[in-house]
């Protein structure tokens, strides 16, 4: 668990609690301010025009997948929002996009809170544009009740958050904690160099590493999100308060056999790709089961080379994507797994190459974020619980870098990446309260 003190130090949290006893009645209680629901309810059904499939309506969910004009013009309308509160919108050299509010505290590090506006193909309304709308909607409370904080107040867009493009996820947040190297942007991803997609949006990748914010310049990183499980809907509770973020292991799996005639080739000459792969999902399935725990292993993709109805499969390549809390379990689950891939290979007469593709640890939450969460849901008598987050967050990115918390609202059915992905307005306008109190309490601390 990361204190604020680990990262101010000792001399500098006492320094700034003096300041808080000095100046706490200068910003009002979390519950004298209220954010306009009607107005976030109104700014997500007009973001979810964006990348909205032709002819069809708010239910139909959205597209907007990094990088395409549906994101593009999706941030644009994001940005002219920003504009008209009064904030003076920059974007990063990574494409994310931050909005500030000056504190009166000196110079104190700003809270940071926010979310993401790209989704997955086919994706809903509600994850990351809760979020994001929230928390300008935070930013418009405090200006409109001339509250100004002592912390400066900043809230973020990121940029590239899915795991679509580039098969990376949290890319962009990923850069602002520092981990990037100049090689990264040459990758291509539907005939697009990762660079020329980050010039699209607005970032400059020339200058990425300006990007990088060092440990200790963030007071704190917030973000409201839908919970995309089933736990506070089952509980017949209000709020998260979020413990911390689950590790996610990912491997591609490289299958290659041999394509041939589909009517000529005996069964025992066959080298089928695709009936590697077959079993490999299952081995998937078996390793990540063969253990009590919350673990959890997806194959999600799969391409077959040449994909004819009439060619034994040459090639296959699919995802293997491994989460929980433990590293240490996901790298013995992966070892698993590859032991099981040398068996399929050898008894299919084919060579499966497991590639890791992307590592993203466990996040834990700050208990400091956590205990201002609580208190700002207290204040309104919410009901809450505390839970892990099975999905990856740009959170756990900002968690290298600051103490981090994030509060769930919940998902009906615990649906979520699907156009049926559905958070009730009450529930979004209540977490959009408690990411508001949450800032003051924070501010305080
Ligand atoms: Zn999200």
């Amino acid at each position: 668990v990361i204190t604020r003190r680990a990262f101010l130090g000792a001399a500098g949290a006492a320094a700034a609690s003096a300041w808080a006893r000095s100046s706490r009645a200068a910003v009002p209680a979390a519950t004298d301010l209220t954010v306009d629901a009607q107005k976030l309810r109104s700014r997500l059904e007009r973001l979810s025009t964006f990348g909205r499939p032709a002819g069809g309506a708010f239910a139909d969910g959205v597209s907007r997948v990094a990088y395409s004009d549906a994101d593009v013009q999706g941030r644009e309308y994001v940005i002219g929002l920003m504009k008209a509160a009064g904030l003076e919108p920059r974007i990063d050299p990574a494409g994310n996009i931050f909005g500030r509010r000056g504190g009166t505290g000196g110079s104190l590090p700003p809270i940071l809170f926010g979310s993401h506006i790209d989704s997955v193909p086919s994706g809903g309304n509600f994850d990351g544009d809760l979020g994001s709308l929230s928390a300008l909607g935070v930013l418009e409370t405090l200006a409109a009740s001339g509250t100004v904080t002592r912390h400066p107040l900043e809230m973020v867009v990121w940029a590239h958050e899915e795991g679509v493009a580039f098969g990376r996820a949290l890319a962009c947040s990923r850069i602002v904690a520092g981990d990037i190297k100049p090689g990264d942007l040459d990758e291509v991803w539907n005939g697009m160099r990762r660079a020329d997609a980050i010039r699209r949006i607005g970032g400059d990748p020339d200058r990425i590493l300006e990007a990088r914010r060092p440990k200790g310049s963030l007071h704190c990183y917030i973000e409201l999100h839908i919970e995309q499980g089933g736990n506070l809907e089952k509980a017949g509770l209000q709020v998260g308060i979020v413990e911390g973020i689950v590790a996610i292991d990912k491997y591609d799996a490289i299958v290659t056999g041999f394509a041939n005639h589909a009517g000529t080739t005996p069964m025992a000459d066959r080298h089928d790709a695709l009936l590697a792969a077959a079993q490999l999902a299952v081995a998937v399935h078996d390793v990540v089961t063969s253990e009590p725990g919350r673990q959890v292993g997806t194959v999600g993709h799969l391409e077959i080379a040449p994909n004819a109805p009439n060619v034994i499969p040459g090639s296959a390549k699919m995802s293997i994507e491994l989460r929980d809390l433990s590293p240490e379990k996901l790298r013995r689950l992966g070892d698993a797994v590859r032991a099981r891939a040398r068996d399929i290979a050898a008894s299919t007469r084919t060579t499966i190459e497991l590639k890791p593709a992307s590592l993203a640890p466990p996040a834990s939450a700050s208990s400091d974020v956590q205990d201002a969460i609580g208190r700002a849901t207290e204040a309104r008598r919410w009901s809450t619980m505390r839970l892990p987050s099975g999905a990856g967050h740009d959170a756990q990115m900002m968690a290298q870098i600051a103490p981090m918390g994030m509060i769930f609202v919940p998902s009906v059915g615990g649906v979520s990446h699907s156009p049926k992905e559905l958070t009730h307005w009450d529930d979004c306008a209540r977490g959009a309260n408690v990411l508001l109190g949450t800032v003051l309490e924070m501010d305080r601390v």
